[in-house]
């Protein structure tokens, strides 16, 4: 059997929600660092401004014109201006230190412009400029400026660069890894995909091999091991089950069929006759409907949704008129029934579910007992539960089925003799675990057997306990 008409479209599929997830946290991580390089730049572009300005604010302090009218220009420039422009209406004074410079372009440049990393135009070749401005005393505008080729905004471009390209190789780095460790973590996955497709197909899931190469995943195989064994185990008792209900179906099915064919074979004028094939022809589908009937309440009461119309019920009450149902069968085999227990052991139960329970339980007593023999019957409290052992000194219960006798259709070697479809204490189970209590046995071959059903007592009988 191949899956792969089942995968997932790329977009839907683990590979594309790793790609898309990935593709989000890379996104909002590119998103942090465009900020974060915005904000450095501004940093970086004030600090110079400022820096500049101080400069150009000190250079007229020392030459006496930053609040006076008078300027005697002596000074050198500080180092951190490349040039100092004066305007005043038509007339420009330019101050330079650097000689190799050519700062022609100027005479166009606004002189109040300023800012960072400036493009200039003119000069051309002399990268960006950083420009400050500032109004003197006697109306005239002071423009500083430094080149910036090299300094401020080159490391800049150039750290920015590196992020970026770091930013990339990371992601695409991160990306490649994530998509190893992930096929890393599905090869054993494929190992084991493929083994139970190769068992499949040999209908045999033995994994010797692949649990010694992989043996972290010893456990999954050993635990997918006993899954094929518990299937086979299942369907081969499924399979048993099946013969038996179809075993236990035909010899009802048979009579009735036999039974009618007599009848329409035989002299159409004897009314007495038909009556009688057709008597037999019913209690036969009976049979067959009341076989079908259990089948349909176990399965109900193993879904939970089996409706039970509860109310308070003597247990001692309905046991013995379940025993005096038994007591014609019970004396045609010759078996001694006896029941005896406190009276007022309440329960909240379905009374004719209860009663079936009680008649399965003492039918099986009566069926699987000894000639002469005796099947006891007590009801107590014990611990706030109402406690009724059924006992028989019969053929007992062997060590090998006594976990098998509740299982469905489940029937013992030793019980073939007798009428049965296996399916008594499946019912009883089923039925005891839907009122909240439990059935167990314990028995010895050749001995007899005691079954023990433990139900919840109603609240009102607790007290009295
Ligand atoms: P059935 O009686 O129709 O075979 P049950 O589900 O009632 O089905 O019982 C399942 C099996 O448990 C029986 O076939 C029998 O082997 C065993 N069993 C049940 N009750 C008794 C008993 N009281 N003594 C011995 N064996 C029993």
């Amino acid at each position: 059997m191949s899956y792969a008409s089942n995968k997932l479209l790329f977009p839907y599929s683990r590979k594309g929600r790793l790609v898309f997830f990935f593709s989000i946290f890379w996104f909002l991580s590119g998103s942090f660092l465009f900020l974060h390089t915005l904000i450095l730049k501004n940093h970086i572009q004030e600090q110079q401004i400022q820096t500049a300005e101080r400069a150009l604010r000190t250079y007229f302090e020392h030459n006496g014109g930053v609040s006076g009218t008078h300027l005697s220009l002596q000074n050198d420039l500080p180092y951190q201006l490349d040039f100092i422009r004066l305007v005043s209406g038509k007339d420009q004074l330019l101050i330079t230190g650097n000689s190799r410079m050519d700062f022609s372009g100027l005479v166009e440049l606004n002189p109040l412009e300023q800012g960072a990393w400036i493009d200039l135009k003119r000069p051309k070749k002399q990268g960006n400029w950083l420009l400050v401005s500032q109004t003197l005393a006697n109306g005239s505008i002071a423009q500083a400026g430094k080149n910036d080729s090299g300094s401020g905004l080159a490391i800049y471009k150039k750290s920015v660069t590196d992020a970026y390209w770091f930013f990339i190789l990371s992601g695409v780095i991160a990306l490649g890894l994530a998509f190893l460790s992930a096929s890393l973590i599905r090869y054993p996955l494929r190992q084991l995909e493929s083994d139970i497709e190769k068992g499949l197909k040999q209908k045999s899931l033995l994994f010797q091999e692949s649990r010694e190469q992989l043996d972290d995943l010893a456990p999954l195989y050993h635990l997918l091991e006993q899954i094929f064994f518990q299937n086979r185990q299942l369907i081969q008792e499924i399979q048993s089950s099946l013969d038996n209900v179809a075993h236990d179906l035909r010899t009802p099915m048979t009579r009735l069929r036999a039974v009618a064919e007599y009848a329409l074979q035989s002299d159409r004028n004897e009314p007495q006759l038909y009556r009688s094939a057709l008597s037999d022809c019913l209690e036969e589908s009976e049979r067959v409907l009341s076989m079908l009937k259990v089948m349909m309440s176990v399965a109900e009461a193993e879904a939970g949704t089996m409706r039970l119309e509860l109310q308070e019920i003597d247990v001692l009450k309905t046991l013995e008129d379940v025993v005096g149902l038994y007591q014609y069968v019970a004396e045609e085999e010759q078996i001694t029934v006896s029941c005896t227990g406190e009276s007022g052991v309440l329960v909240q139960a379905d009374k004719t579910r209860i009663s079936q329970v009680w008649a399965n339980l003492l039918d099986n007593g009566i069926k699987y007992g000894h000639e002469s023999g005796n099947v006891t019957i007590t009801a107590e409290r014990d611990n706030g539960e109402a406690v009724i052992r059924f006992y028989d000194d019969g053929m007992g219960i062997s060590e090998t089925e006594i976990n098998r006798i509740w299982d469905r259709l489940y029937r013992g070697d030793r019980s073939r003799t007798k009428q049965g479809l296996g399916l008594g204490l499946n019912f009883v189970k089923a039925v005891i675990e839907a009122h909240g209590g439990r059935v167990l046995v314990t028995s010895s071959l050749q001995e007899g057997s005691c079954f023990d059903v433990r139900l919840p007592l109603h609240h009102g009988a607790t007290q009295k306990s």
